[in-house]
């Protein structure tokens, strides 16, 4: 039976660039921070996939506007900019913290953390996939030292607006520390550290095309200057001393080998991208279900569905059962049975929200794959139990 893979905003196949680049890393057995010919081999793959991660990023990486730190992945990048500069902040009065009503986990529990620390922190609702600009500002009343908004949602697809918010929360404090978690949005959405106003900033790689266990950090120059971040991994100081550890070649070098890709593709890939959302959103209108659109600006990539009173689990196991695979939430969230706290901020109630899906495309999918979707999810909606 033929795999049709529908749940790209959980993670990727990988390109063949970077399965080409992970062969040639293969044979880089050196340590980057050795100093032989062996070491400096591994180091140059290193530097050259950080090199153009921060070019995919809007940056000339020898102007030193900021600098990349590799991690084990997109979750391990935020703690390092959320802990980090929570840690870093004894200069500061300061301890309240913004934030989005709809994280993905990677944020929202490690605020929890910091909240259970003694730290303050508002969650700014995004009702229909809006971040509130009035609730912001109102929340702008008193001090804030961090912020911390994604650029796009990951289970419905919604773009935030992060630039709009950032600027308005540095014209009223230049002091506080604005971080972006962009691991859905880099390099779908155009952005750099500038036009977000965002000392830092996740990526990861697998859901880039790019193997697992890969993330990074961009953190701007001035909050290394002004030592507004501290690494909580410590030892032998590799990646400028802020996440210490022998760094993986492998998976950073096909990191590096498929933003490139992507990146020289971005135009054609975005075409390709629209003309699937909207082929895919003329065939689902056919069928029983609601999609769970945002209200403004949204990622074609992602489309949210509220089906007839089944439970997502029950249709993603019929579709499954198919070979096609999509997700109940995000995949992360789907290990728990609390419904998703993204969906219930978008407006859903717990019963909508645990008979939603999500459907995730990347450039590899087809009209092909949309037709074979919708058949499978008619036959379901037909033919499972439903739910009151
Ligand atoms: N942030 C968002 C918005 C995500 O969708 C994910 C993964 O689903 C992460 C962070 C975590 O990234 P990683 O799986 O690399 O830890």
């Amino acid at each position: 039976m033929k795999e049709i893979y529908l749940d790209n905003s959980a993670t990727t196949p990988l390109s063949e660039a970077a399965k080409q680049k992970m062969t040639e890393a293969m044979e880089r057995y050196g340590n980057p921070s050795s100093l032989h010919s062996a070491g400096q081999a591994a180091e140059k793959l290193v530097a050259e996939a950080r090199e153009q991660i921060l070019l995919s990023l809007g940056l000339r990486p020898r102007q030193k506007d900021g600098v990349l730190v590799f991690t084990s992945c997109g979750t391990e990048a935020t703690s390092l900019a959320l802990f980090g500069s929570a840690y870093a902040k004894e200069r500061r009065q300061a301890t309240r913290i913004l934030t989005t009503d709809s994280e993905h986990p990677s944020v929202a529990r490690a605020l929890d953390r910091l909240a259970a620390d003694g730290f303050e922190v508002i969650r700014i609702p995004t009702k229909n996939g809006v971040l509130d600009l009035g609730a912001l500002d109102a929340a702008l009343e008193q001090k804030i030292f961090l912020a911390s908004f994604m650029l796009v949602n990951n289970e419905t697809g919604a773009i935030y607006g992060v630039g709009e918010a950032f600027r308005r929360i540095k014209q009223r404090y230049p002091e506080a520390i604005t971080h972006c978690d962009a691991v859905q949005g880099f390099l779908k959405i155009p952005f750099t550290p500038a036009t977000l106003s965002a000392d830092l900033i996740t990526v990861s790689g697998h859901k880039l095309h790019a193997p697992k266990g890969v993330g990074a950090l961009y953190i701007s120059s001035a909050m290394l200057k002004a030592k507004k971040i501290v690494p909580f991994l410590v030892g032998g100081g590799q990646e400028d001393g802020m996440r210490s550890g022998t760094e993986n070649v492998i998976g950073i070098a096909a990191f590096g080998a498929s933003v490139k890709e992507l990146r020289e593709q971005k135009t054609a890939r975005a075409e390709h991208m629209r003309a699937l959302r909207q082929y895919a959103e003329d065939k689902l209108a056919s069928l029983d279900l609601r999609i769970n659109r945002p209200a403004r600006d949204y990622l074609p990539h992602i489309i949210n569905v509220t089906l007839p009173h089944i439970k997502s689990e029950t249709m993603l196991h019929a579709l499954s059962a198919d070979g096609i695979f999509v997700s109940s939430g995000s995949a992360c969230s789907s290990h728990s049975h609390h419904p998703s706290d993204s969906l219930l901020a978008f407006g859903l109630t717990p019963h909508e929200a645990d008979c939603s899906l999500r459907i995730s495309f990347s450039d590899y999918n087809t009209e092909a794959d949309i037709d074979a979707l919708c058949a499978s999810l008619s036959k379901g909606i037909d033919t499972l139990v439903r739910i009151k």
